[in-house]
């Protein structure tokens, strides 16, 4: 069996050096993606998820190539977007040497086809989708695809954990938008596909996603924006169902509980509160649970819901006017523009230094994505609310709404004085939420997918008929699970992963 340093030697014998990173620092980046859970590790635990080395092809020829190489060395490959993947779906394994396949030099905008029904573009899948949508938006265009990390995620990220844009309402998840795929199998063989949907979520194991083919739309505004203020959550639930249910389909439509808009909120990002007593406030969730619940019980504290429409929808006035009838009748106060206009501006602030700052000062943060039938949505709240909010600050809103239901997107922020104490409260609040979130009917991978964070609930996330495609794919495509090999379902002698 050839050593680990006969295989960089010819890996640097076959690859061009410019774009293969061997550099110990540069490699420790491609550790973690930006699961905040990872930002406890010690260089330790980095040091042992650390590739051997990282390649940044620019055509399909080079990756090929790579492949007999990675399989000959027993090495797992992982294909690489922009790392902003919030599950570590990106992290390579513990058990086994890897290499980064980083695709973001493959980012090219190969075809704009205006004539055809429906108009589309095709690009190379490490494209970014800032870069994308500037382009797109130049020429009068969208994807519609508008994730709050669009510019630093890329096309195959998005697919490959079935990403679902602020945008959603109107345009759907990126698996409305993506027509065509040309992909790359273990044995280096591509193919193009109009049939997708195991890729959606399948997190690089299938293979590489090497193109696609989006549908596109024309870029309109200008834009109807409305704030809206309502008693409790189930009204402002209702009222939006009401609206979803009677055909209207908002370009923007988010709701905010009475915690989320006074911490985060779309108006206050990020927030009025002074970051520095977010740490008091981490401290001693109950005092914040009690002010909460008595800020919520005498009205002082409501929910917010924000609608944004366009001009170029038929139903712009149809829509508008049609959102402030129903509202009214759900008790709904408007507020004006004002706070939505400020969520449109702010949409694409990140807040990574945030989360980052929370984590050095012995704090954590993580966020869920549940989607769940009406019906279940606010029962669902509830449960969550009165589960945790006595252990942990928590944050709900809802977005990604459809006729059927909605993702109902959690912040839980907590902290318990030792670093020790502190990891052991995150990792039981996380379980007790998606266990919470699974029995309530919740799916757990609307948009976040599953990565290394949720893979102890996967057999309760994903939908079974999904599974069913996409494991005799996977025996097609990879059998030798060469591609990211401890994602998504694990052999049964692997075991639960953490
Ligand atoms: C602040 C912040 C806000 C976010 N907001 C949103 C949001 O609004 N909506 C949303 O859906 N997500 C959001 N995310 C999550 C993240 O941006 C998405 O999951 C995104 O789709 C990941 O894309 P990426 O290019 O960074 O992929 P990466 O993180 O690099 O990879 C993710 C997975 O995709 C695989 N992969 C990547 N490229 C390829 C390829 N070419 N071929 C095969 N497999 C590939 C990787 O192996 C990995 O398993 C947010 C993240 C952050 C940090």
């Amino acid at each position: 069996m050839p050593t680990l340093d006969e295989a960089i030697e010819d890996l640097k014998a076959g690859f061009p050096r410019d774009r293969l990173l061997l550099d110990p620092e540069q490699r420790l980046a491609y550790a973690q993606d930006r699961w905040p859970y990872a930002l406890w590790w010690t260089k330790e635990e980095r040091l042992s998820r650390t590739p051997l080395a990282v390649l940044q092809p620019l055509c399909e020829e080079e990756i090929a190539r790579i492949l007999p190489w990675a399989r000959a060395h027993s090495l797992a490959v992982l294909f690489r977007g922009g790392g902003s993947g919030v599950c570590g779906a990106a992290i390579p394994p513990k058990e086994k040497n890897s290499v980064i396949v980083d695709m973001t030099r493959m980012n090219r905008i190969l075809h704009l086809d205006l004539e055809e029904d429906p108009p589309s573009v095709t690009v190379q899948s490490g494209l970014l989708g800032g870069e994308l949508e500037k382009a797109l938006q130049a020429r009068g265009y969208t994807t519609g695809h508008s994730p709050a990390s669009l510019h630093i995620s890329t096309v195959g990220g998005w697919i490959a954990t079935r990403s679902c844009g602020q945008l959603s309402t109107r345009y759907g998840n990126i698996g409305a938008t993506v027509l065509e795929l040309k992909v790359i199998d273990a044995e280096g063989k591509t193919q193009t596909l109009s049939q997708v949907e195991e890729w959606l979520g399948s997190e690089g194991t299938l293979g590489g996603i090497l193109e696609a083919r989006l549908r596109i739309f024309p870029w309109a505004a200008p834009r109807r924006f409305q704030s809206w203020e309502f008693k409790d959550l189930p009204a402002a639930l209702s009222a939006c169902r009401a609206l979803l249910e009677s055909g209207i389909l908002p370009l923007v439509l988010r709701l905010y509980d009475p915690a989320d808009r006074l911490i985060l909120g779309p108006a206050q990002k990020p927030g009025i509160l002074p970051e520095a007593f977010h740490g008091i406030l981490l401290r001693h969730p109950t005092w914040m649970d009690r002010a909460l619940t008595w800020g919520e019980k005498k009205s002082w504290l409501k929910p917010l819901v924000l609608t944004i429409f366009e001009d170029s929808e038929r139903s712009f006035l149809k829509g508008s006017a049609r959102a402030e009838i129903l509202f009214k009748t759900w008790g709904g106060k408007l507020l004006g523009p004002g706070p939505a206009r400020i969520w449109w501006k702010k949409r694409y602030d990140l807040g990574f230094e945030i989360v980052e700052g929370y984590f050095r000062r012995g704090c954590f943060t993580d966020t869920l994505d549940a989607w769940a039938e009406w019906e279940k949505l606010s029962s669902l709240y509830q449960t969550l609310k009165a589960r945790l909010r006595s252990r942990c600050l928590l944050l709900a809103h809802l977005a990604h709404f459809t006729p059927q239901g909605a993702c109902l997107y959690l912040t839980l922020a907590g902290s318990a004085g030792s670093f020790q104490k502190t990891r052991e409260l995150y990792r039981e609040l996380w379980r007790m939420a998606l266990e919470t979130c699974i029995e309530g009917g919740a799916k757990v991978n609307h948009h976040h997918n599953i990565g290394l964070a949720k893979q102890p609930w996967i057999e309760e996330a994903v939908d079974p008929e999904w599974k069913r495609i996409y494991l005799a794919k996977k025996m097609e495509r990879d059998p030798s699970r060469l591609f990211n090999p401890d994602k998504l379902f694990r052999p049964p002698e692997a075991g639960r992963l953490r």
